[in-house]
């Protein structure tokens, strides 16, 4: 694990349901000083045109799920064509989170290295319960909120109906599960504002706790 090799590092992962706020927390810790690393942005990196991934993707499911770049460019993945095989097939949907997940995880580890000595690493990973991901974490922080207040910011944010946006959440890992990973919570229940003041104190925590000296939080793994 990247913690075992930079010992030199606080290593947080942050997670929390489909609209709880990751993203908002995520930009507030970036603002403030951490080195912040997306699974969703990297998950879309590593199947640009060009890369080991895409050709993997299109050995596997053929050049029907390639379209031309809008810029001219080579001919870029067809998110919907491909999204439409794997919603409706489980074993293709395997076979492309074969090929994604461990090329996000180790574009992960290459951006952790990079990360200056002393640095607050904070990885985003909506799955990170569901993919057993916890123990490669110094720290696990979830964002948590009420799942009315969740659904309504969902359909708000996507646009979805309240039955589109509980299915998005049905997918995920349930609340209880997700909380019984958490050594931190980030309650997003309140206002915008509150949300910032409550990003503002972990990071300080965070900030206190990074090496060499770490957290003395109860629930911290070694
Ligand atoms: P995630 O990254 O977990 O999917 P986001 O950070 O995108 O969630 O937040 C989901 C939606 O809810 C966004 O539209 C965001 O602007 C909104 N949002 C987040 N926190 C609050 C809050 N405290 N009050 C109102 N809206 C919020």
């Amino acid at each position: 694990m990247v913690n075992q090799e930079r010992p030199d590092l606080l290593l947080v992962g942050l997670t929390g349901g489909i609209a709880s706020g990751k993203s908002a927390v995520a930009d507030r810790l970036a603002e403030l000083g951490a080195v912040v690393i997306d699974a969703d942005v990297l998950a879309r990196e590593v199947v640009e045109p060009g890369t080991p991934g895409l050709d993997a993707i299109v050995e596997r499911f053929g050049p029907g799920v390639l379209r031309p770049a809008a810029d001219g460019g080579p001919p870029e993945l067809d998110r919907p064509a491909l999204g439409a095989i794997v919603f409706a097939d489980p074993d293709a949907r395997r076979d492309l989170e074969a090929i994604v997940h461990p090329a996000v995880r180790a574009r992960a580890v290459e951006l952790s290295r990079a990360a200056p000595s002393g640095s607050v690493v904070v990885q985003v990973i909506p799955l990170l319960v569901e993919t057993g991901q916890a123990d490669a974490f110094d720290l696990v922080v979830v964002v948590d909120l009420d799942p009315e207040t969740q659904l309504d910011r969902l359909m708000a944010r996507n646009g979805l109906t309240r039955e589109q946006a509980l299915a998005r959440i049905n997918a995920q890992a349930g609340r209880a599960q997700r909380l019984a990973a958490a050594d931190e919570v980030i309650d997003n229940n309140g206002t915008p504002a509150e949300l910032r003041n409550t990003t503002d104190a972990l990071w300080r925590r965070l900030s206190a706790a990074s090496p060499p000296q770490r957290p003395s939080h109860g629930t911290l793994r070694p």
